[in-house]
């Protein structure tokens, strides 16, 4: 079986790994990311030259039923891993629980790619008080201000230009309080703002045309997302990033060193290989981690967690639809995004808002007034601090919630209210006999002991040395507004805080950083084609400044092939190219005829990994390749002595003839 080492092992690509995994690699950590789903195909992935994306399921119904779900988890009837629809390219995995739906996403980038864009801090100011030692309001204060400042979130009062259709549509109806709206933020890019607070990268986004998709994706980046924000820049410094790549199993190394065991799968291929950490950080989701851990805890593979899934919060989430509220004939969706209010008779603690549907384009005539009539339906959601007192328990190798949010006011009065809104505006409503809620958390939380939570006040598991939980899972309780801000800037305080970055702590720059943070395994030798892809916007230039000759690349080293049942080639490969040249020759300074340079490795939705060294002058190009094997193209950051000057990209593919 393949097995690769790296030092921290990051779980996940949401929130909570893409912020954590961004603050090791920032601190020298040779920090490697595993995602079971795959890239997108939107304007900033396409700006970092990922090749393998799959469709976000937007663009039509026939996207979206082939994209829509990647699986399904039942408490009864599916195993482990549920009941796998579409794993390669699907977006949404939806959680059936007793007395609770759930849906969480399957992408680089995670739930950041599919969410509303709406930040804010818990309701209550006191929010990460008396949790545990090491975490309070005053630790966490830097890091929701450094987050909110990424994310290029703006308090939605300072943005005239942000559609407030609903509220003021409906200013007049004294019933509603839309005075909450101030109090809101929105991390989109708006017209005439920053691309986001890390400047330099070169990665692409969109001004907000506030009519693109939101909740099955976001084509144009406009909106906030961790993929653009924090993957691409801690790629470029040398984080390696394994994409349909899925942690199925965890364990505790059975060594006197701390360090632990991931089982992974390919979620194209099936192929598995196992990777080992010495740090492991878990960013999968609320339920996903969860499975993780019980699944490690009921195979002795950790130290046991008294604590284990307790507190499960659905953040108060009440989903209901009013049908038919735009009139007819408005195709194009208008977008309501700065629309929370309050009835101003009812819960201050519980936050409304209006949502327009998000759906692909309607061609069947057969459905077409379906179609219209939910594109001119709104979602009534409401939130608030629930009970946050559900269990999940591991029954038969699956997961099952026992949390019935029927018991918690903030479900039931916002379920009354939800109605009440409806009724005084007029529209029919629809409820769901089940509660959805797409903000699960809880169940490995902070806690002052093994006892009362799961995680200390820095993140790292009770009694399992070296392991870590940065996403919703580790919250405490519910915030009562939306919380990816809270689950970012937790995410932001463990990485932080993760001791003793080292044996790479001499590793001062992005290059020192990505010193082989992969060991291949079995030499073998694979035909290889590469192309060098200068991003304009980083280098500065899109003009070939190509000196006039002959230039040659070669490989200087043997290939590595790692897939076990296919026997290995061992037919030598040398590379010879004028083609790959020009474009590499954009990045070279003007001028500076000789210098070295690094690219870094890098993986990609094929699993494979690669790291190139070299060395260039005018007319020579020797680079030094590793592979873990074969597939199509690659991505990785470009540096020239040390700074970081755009993307290149580049295709393998094996000898003719080569099986
Ligand atoms: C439609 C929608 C709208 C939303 N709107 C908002 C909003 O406006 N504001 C707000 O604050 N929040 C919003 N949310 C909630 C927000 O998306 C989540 O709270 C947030 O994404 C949770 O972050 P996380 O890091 O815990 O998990 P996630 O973002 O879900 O990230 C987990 C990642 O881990 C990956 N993963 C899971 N298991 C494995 C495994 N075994 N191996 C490898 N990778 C794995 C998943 O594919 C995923 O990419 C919304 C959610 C949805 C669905």
């Amino acid at each position: 079986m393949i097995e690769l080492e790296t030092q921290a092992l990051v779980i996940g690509s949401g929130f909570g790994g893409a912020v954590a995994a961004s603050r090791l690699v920032e601190r020298g950590y040779r920090v490697t990311m595993l995602e079971r789903g795959p890239w997108r195909n939107t304007v900033p992935v396409a700006s970092m030259n990922v090749r393998q994306t799959k469709e976000l399921p937007i663009k039509s119904w026939w996207h979206l039923i082939r994209n829509g779900v990647t699986s399904f988890n039942d408490w009864r009837f599916t195993g482990k891993r549920g009941l796998g629809l579409n794993r390669a390219a699907g977006t949404f995995e939806v959680n059936n629980q007793p007395k609770v739906i759930s849906a969480c996403t399957s992408q680089v980038g995670g739930g950041s790619l599919v969410w509303g864009g709406s930040v804010a801090r818990p309701y209550r100011e006191d929010y990460w008080e008396n949790r545990a030692e090491g975490v309070s309001e005053a630790v966490l204060a830097p890091h929701y201000e450094r987050v909110y400042s990424e994310l290029g979130a703006t308090f939605s009062r300072a943005a005239s230009e942000i559609p407030d259709t609903w509220a003021h549509t409906w200013s007049a109806v004294e019933e509603l309080d839309f005075s909450s709206k101030d109090t809101l933020s929105l991390a989109h890019m708006l017209p005439g703002s920053k691309e986001n607070s890390l400047p330099g990268w070169g990665i692409h986004r969109e001004e907000s045309t506030f009519r693109s998709h939101l909740s099955l994706g976001c084509l144009d980046g406009s909106k906030a997302s961790t993929d653009a924000i924090y993957i691409g820049p801690s790629l470029a410094a040398g984080m390696t990033l394994l994409a349909s790549c899925e942690a199925i199993s965890i364990s505790k190394l059975d060594t006197k060193d701390d360090g632990y065991s991931v089982m992974v799968r390919r979620s194209d291929t099936g192929e598995t290989f196992r990777i080992t950490c010495e740090k492991l950080i878990l960013g999968a989701g609320t339920f996903n981690t969860l499975r993780l851990l019980f699944d490690a805890q009921a195979r002795d593979a950790l130290v046991p967690m008294p604590a284990l899934g307790q507190g499960i919060s659905g953040n108060g989430d009440e989903i209901s639809l009013m049908w038919d509220v735009r009139k007819s004939g408005q195709k194009e969706p208008r977008r309501g995004l700065a629309s929370p209010f309050h009835l101003s008779d009812g819960h201050k603690d519980l936050q409304h808002a209006f949502i327009e549907m998000d759906l692909p384009d309607y061609r069947w005539p057969i459905f077409s007034s379906i179609v219209r009539a939910l594109h001119n339906s709104l979602l009534l959601v409401s939130m608030g601090i629930d009970a946050s007192n559900g269990r999940a328990q591991w029954k038969k190798d699956r997961l099952e919630i026992d949390f019935d949010p029927s018991q918690s006011d903030a479900n039931v009065d916002g379920e009354r209210e939800n109605r009440a809104v409806a009724g005084l505006l007029g529209f029919r409503s629809f409820f769901s006999p089940k509660r959805i809620t797409v903000h699960p958390s809880g169940g490995a939380r902070v806690g002052e002991s093994d006892q009362e939570g799961v995680v200390n006040g820095c993140g790292e598991v009770w009694g399992n040395r070296g392991l870590y939980v940065v996403d919703a899972a580790a919250i405490p309780e519910a915030p009562g507004t939306p919380p990816s801000l809270n689950i970012a800037a937790w995410a932001s305080h463990v990485g932080a805080s993760i001791d003793d970055a080292t044996s790479a702590a001499d590793a001062t720059g992005p290059v020192a950083a990505v010193a082989s943070p992969m060991k291949p395994l079995h030499p073998n030798r694979l035909g290889l084609l590469f192309s060098l892809m200068p991003n304009p916007v980083a280098s500065g230039t899109s003009e070939t400044i190509l000196p006039s000759g002959t230039w040659h690349a070669r490989c200087v080293q043997k290939f590595s092939w790692l897939t076990p049942w296919r026997r290995p080639r061992s037919r030598g490969f040398t590379f010879e190219s004028k083609e790959c040249l020009p474009k590499l020759v954009t990045l070279m300074p003007q001028g500076e005829p000789d210098f070295k340079f690094v690219l870094a490795n890098a993986w990609d939705g094929s699993g494979l990994a690669w790291q190139w060294r070299g060395r260039i002058d005018s007319r020579h190009v020797e680079v030094q390749m590793r592979s873990l094997g074969n597939g199509d193209s690659y991505l990785g950051p470009v540096h020239v002595e040390g700074k970081f000057v755009g993307w290149y990209e580049m295709t393998s593919s094996r000898e003719p003839g080569a099986e």
